[in-house]
């Protein structure tokens, strides 16, 4: 027999449809924005485990790392490509935070990534007001609770390029802007061990800055983990 609380429950869902982010059918788990078809089908690296993995490899003799890692495969026009697009660009924050609680999962179970704090590679002010969030701080955000260390977001900038900087050509002016983050609280990170986080890595430039910035906190020392590996 159908009782009140299922007829409310359906009425409920006819009216804000709770529908899986990857393909967009309806059967989810409690508490999921993914359905088991998607999250089974999502792509793994298991990088996390191995030492020496292409994503520790990218960085060798630019960026001292502890460790590093990524956790999916991204490919164009695949499951992959369409939940980054959701959680990136359509503000999509509860599947960010699932994201980020799946990341924290199996980077606390592979034992190498036992950090101190989490890092959420800075976006440009302007850019984050237009997006709405920064994406690196939803999926630290979901690591988080996970991996139970702080976030810390207030450490390192990202300063916004002005018009004043006229001289440069605009390709130029941007790649240089590109690179620059700027430690403003090194006594925050002074002697711990550092998870940097971001949505995706492909050549590694953006987060080798980010974290060359941060390892000059005395006796700080880095990590590296995205959510998505692209190749180049
Ligand atoms: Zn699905």
């Amino acid at each position: 027999m159908i009782g009140l609380k299922e007829i409310k429950e359906s009425v409920l869902h006819l009216l804000f449809p709770h529908i899986c982010s990857g393909c967009g059918n309806d059967i989810l788990p409690k508490e999921s924005v993914l359905c088991m078809r998607c999250i089974e089908a999502m792509p793994e690296t298991n990088f996390e485990w191995h030492p020496n993995n292409p994503v520790e490899k990218l960085f060798w003799g630019r960026l001292q790392l502890q460790a590093a890692a990524g956790q999916y495969y991204f490919t164009k026009e695949s499951l992959m490509q369409r939940l980054m697009h959701q959680f990136k660009y359509k503000t999509n924050r509860e599947l960010g935070m699932q994201l980020g609680r799946m990341m924290g999962e199996q980077l606390k179970r592979s034992g190498r990534f036992n950090a101190d704090a989490l890092i959420p590679l800075p976006l440009f002010p302007a850019k984050e007001k237009r997006r709405g969030y920064n994406q690196a701080t939803v999926l630290c955000q979901g690591m988080q609770g996970i991996m139970d260390i702080p976030i810390l977001d207030k450490v390192i900038t990202r300063p916004q390029h002005t018009e004043t900087q006229t001289k440069k050509g605009r390709i130029e002016r941007w790649k240089n802007m590109e690179g620059k983050f700027i430690l403003i609280d090194p006594a925050a990170i002074q002697g711990k061990h550092l998870v940097l986080v971001d949505d995706v890595v492909t050549t590694g430039a953006t987060l080798e800055a980010c974290g060359a910035e941060l390892l000059k906190g005395e006796n700080a020392s880095l990590s590296v983990v995205t959510l998505c590996v692209a190749s180049r």
